[in-house]
């Protein structure tokens, strides 16, 4: 069964529709793209399934969990363990190292600062950006700095990654690396990734896709 399902979402901001009836399913190792004209939902749909929103409508189960109906503070401890976020611009502390700010969520966490900075340092190794950890943003590319994002999302480990057009900012090259630790991020941590893109050819990286339009979802292909 799929380790995220999303059903039957329905979301207004006012007068404004933003969803009205998208479903979402991901199972663990799976990418699953979702696609879309601007405005029609498919950050709603996201921060929904991701427990950031609360639809008005609709039922979002994680791991056998109803996330609706845990209250603040389970959601959040939730969010903070098991799920890892992407968005377009990386949003790193600029007066943190790229090693410092990988390691972020573990001291959020409360994980001591010793453990945290190895755990970080081995995964900035495996992600070949050892070179990179005493550098300020400011001091990395736009594509390097999406990198040390991605790296941040996967250092607790999550089992579910939500990337909100994690590659829009950058040129093809630095694109296909970001897509690449994705890709093993499914394939070799067993997350289950949540892709939110404009992009075919990133769109190409995943497993399925739907696609959102007016508040609604279907499916965009069958397994490949
Ligand atoms: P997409 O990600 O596909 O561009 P969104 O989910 O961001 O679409 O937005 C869907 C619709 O909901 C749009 O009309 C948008 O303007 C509206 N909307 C989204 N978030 C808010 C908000 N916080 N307040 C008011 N309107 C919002
Ligand atoms: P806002 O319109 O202020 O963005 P939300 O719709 O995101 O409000 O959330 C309203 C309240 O519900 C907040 O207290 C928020 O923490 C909580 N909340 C948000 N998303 C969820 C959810 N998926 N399940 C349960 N409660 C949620």
């Amino acid at each position: 069964s799929p380790l995220l399902e999303a059903e039957g979402l329905h979301k207004a901001y006012g007068p404004t529709t933003a969803l009205a009836g998208a479903d979402l399913r991901v199972h663990a190792g799976e990418i699953v793209s979702v696609m879309g004209p601007s405005g029609s939902g498919k950050s709603t749909l996201l921060h929904c399934a991701a427990g950031l929103t609360r639809p008005d409508a609709g039922h979002v189960g994680y791991d056998g969990q109803e996330l609706p109906g845990l209250n603040d503070v389970r959601r959040s401890a939730l969010r903070r363990r098991e799920f890892g976020f992407v968005f377009q611009f990386g949003q790193l502390v600029p007066e943190l190292t790229a090693l410092q700010n990988v390691a972020l969520p573990l001291r959020l966490d409360g994980v001591s600062r010793r453990r945290a900075e190895r755990r970080a340092t081995g995964l900035m190794d495996r992600l070949g950006l050892a070179d990179k950890a005493r550098s300020r943003p400011g001091e990395l590319s736009g594509g390097q700095q999406q990198r040390v994002a991605v790296a941040r999302a996967l250092v607790t480990g999550p089992r579910v990654i939500f990337a909100d057009e994690p590659t829009g900012a950058l040129d093809s090259v630095a694109g296909e690396q970001v897509m690449e630790m994705l890709t093993s991020a499914a394939r070799e941590a067993g997350a289950a990734v949540v892709l939110v893109t404009h992009d075919a050819r990133v769109a190409a990286y995943a497993d399925r896709g739907i696609v959102v339009r007016d508040g609604r979802s279907t499916e965009r292909m069958a397994a490949r």
